[in-house]
């Protein structure tokens, strides 16, 4: 049933975790005349990892009017200029490299250097064609600075954060029960689905049936009404995303705060690690073919130097790949429930944040019927695939020959036509950047982004021609850009002095 204003008068979400309470907020936002109603179970609790974002949080927050000053203590959170790939890359001088966000406003003064250069590079020049020469981003990470300028500077830089996960759930349930949703503990034994194939209740272990026009599915791995309830198909992204699990610890935070998330290659996978304000929150992302979970923690202990340590270490499994439809008859699937793409990007909230806001959108343009799941369902299907290629070329290209688990990455041809033509291009094209455009190839990625991974990880032909090229323009070029970059970091704070404020 609807009210006038189309709006479902009855929602239920499932699941009380990042996912379910940022349904909660944004429904309860947008949706004013929607009763809505959470039940999360205390028996399963809450997933508990997932504490590095893009810049989609900001957006979320922007959409809620949350400022950073008021969620951000709460939750002890940090700023995050990008990712730094660390060892992905055996390349003399790639051996790491920083992965700015896309869409700042002083890459159109940076960017056309870089462009150049890595052209130059692809045909054999000696000219020097290191991401990390050629953004703001890298400078300010390298030098601890925070992403927020000075009022009078001109540019904006585009940022995400870092943050405990469970704090910011408490956070987000506080505000949600503000906003009038109600808050239930009880453990879903049965979801009731009628004849025509819509769910009608949610029945609790204590009796209690929570009935709804809309319901929203936030179980988590368990995806209790999508997957399981109405048995809609699951893609699993296992035939070229190998890592199906993570061991996870904290540890000491370092005096210096740093303002990005490292990405560390080890022997079978990769570990993050993430800087709050009062610890380290670190991960071993592995994949079980290759390793078990005893050797998985041993490597991460030693990689963070806690081998005779009693930090107790957290085990977990990852189920990797989407659903095929994330919207069908009267259910929404959000956060893990939908599809989880290793966190290797850090996007499953930005994923979340946009399968809900796009959701409002369709629902309200087809005035509360389903003429627009399909067209949702694709957007949200291509949103997942585009940043599905982006992090299988992590893989695909990664320059390690150390381990059967890093060439049988690069060995592994199960990638995506798509994902076959950038690489293609990337190899052969006189123009990369123009062609990705021409051919529309870059998926969730800006080609900025596409250039950084595969630059930084130093992939170039081996042989440097001896063709002549003026090595003191290029080198004034290069120095005229690092003398911008310098300056316009000017004005940009100390990250922990950001904090502070
Ligand atoms: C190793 C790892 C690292 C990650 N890193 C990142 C990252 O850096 N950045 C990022 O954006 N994301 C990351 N993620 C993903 C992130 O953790 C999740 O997207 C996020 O926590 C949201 O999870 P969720 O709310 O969908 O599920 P959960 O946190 O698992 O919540 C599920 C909820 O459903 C409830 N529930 C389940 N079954 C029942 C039932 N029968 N009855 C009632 N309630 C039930 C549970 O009690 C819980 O409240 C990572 C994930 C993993 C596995």
């Amino acid at each position: 049933m609807l009210n006038n204003d189309g709006t479902p008068k009855k929602i239920v979400i499932v699941g009380g975790g990042t996912a379910g309470w940022m349904a909660a907020n944004l429904l309860a936002c947008k949706w004013k005349n929607t009763d809505i109603c959470l039940v999360e179970s205390k028996e399963i609790g809450i997933i508990g990892v997932g504490e590095g974002s893009t810049p989609h949080l900001k957006l979320f927050f922007d959409a809620l009017d949350i400022m950073d000053s008021e969620w951000m203590p709460h939750c002890n959170a940090t700023y995050k200029n990008g990712i730094t790939f660390d060892k992905w890359s055996t390349n003399k001088g790639f051996e790491s490299y920083f992965h700015p966000f896309a869409a700042q406003t002083d890459d159109v003064f940076t960017v056309p250097l870089f462009y150049k250069n890595i052209q130059a590079r692809m045909q054999g020049y000696n000219v020097d064609a290191h991401p990390d020469k050629y953004f703001l981003e890298s400078y300010l990470s390298k030098n601890n600075l925070g992403p927020l300028p000075a009022e009078s500077f001109p540019f904006g830089v585009a940022y995400g954060y870092h943050f405990d996960s469970a704090l910011l759930g408490q956070f987000l349930a506080e505000k949600a029960e503000n906003l009038g949703v109600k808050r239930i503990y009880g453990h879903v034994a049965n979801v009731i689905v009628k004849n025509d194939g819509k769910l009608s209740a949610v029945k609790l272990k204590d009796g209690t049936a929570l009935e709804a026009d809309f319901f929203i599915d936030c179980s988590g791995f368990n995806s209790l009404l999508m997957q399981k309830a109405l048995k809609v198909n699951f893609k699993s992204f296992k035939d070229n995303l190998l890592n199906d699990a993570a061991v996870v610890m904290p540890s000491e935070i370092s005096q210096v705060l740093p303002v990005e998330t490292k990405s560390t290659a080890l022997s079978n996978g990769w570990a993050w690690q993430i800087p709050l304000r009062n610890r380290f929150g670190n991960g071993y992302v592995y994949s079980s073919d290759y390793i078990n979970s005893d050797q998985a923690e041993t490597e991460l202990r030693q990689h963070l130097g806690l081998l005779d340590c009693d930090i107790e270490a957290k085990h977990l499994k990852m189920k990797v790949g989407r659903v095929e439809k994330h919207w069908h008859k009267n259910c929404l699937a959000v956060g893990l429930s939908q599809g989880f793409i290793e966190p290797l990007e850090a996007t499953a909230l930005g994923l979340t944040f946009n399968t809900i806001s796009q959701f409002i959108q369709c629902f309200e343009e087809g005035k509360g019927t389903n003429k627009f799941e399909d067209v949702f369902n694709k957007e949200i299907n291509d949103k997942f695939d585009g940043i599905r290629d982006y992090v299988v070329c992590h893989y695909k290209v990664n320059q390690r020959t150390d381990s059967d688990y890093w060439r049988d990455n690069a060995a592994n041809n199960n990638i995506s036509e798509s994902l076959n033509r950038i690489i293609t291009l990337w190899n052969n094209s006189q123009d990369f950047i123009g062609d990705m455009y021409k051919y529309k190839l870059s998926g969730s990625y800006h080609p900025k982004s596409w250039a950084c991974l595969l630059a930084g990880y130093g992939v170039f032909p081996k042989n440097i021609t001896t063709q002549s090229v003026d090595y003191s323009a290029h080198q004034q070029e290069l120095e005229a850009l690092s003398d911008f970059i310098r300056r316009c970091a000017l004005n940009f704070k100390d990250h922990s002095k950001l904090l502070t404020v």
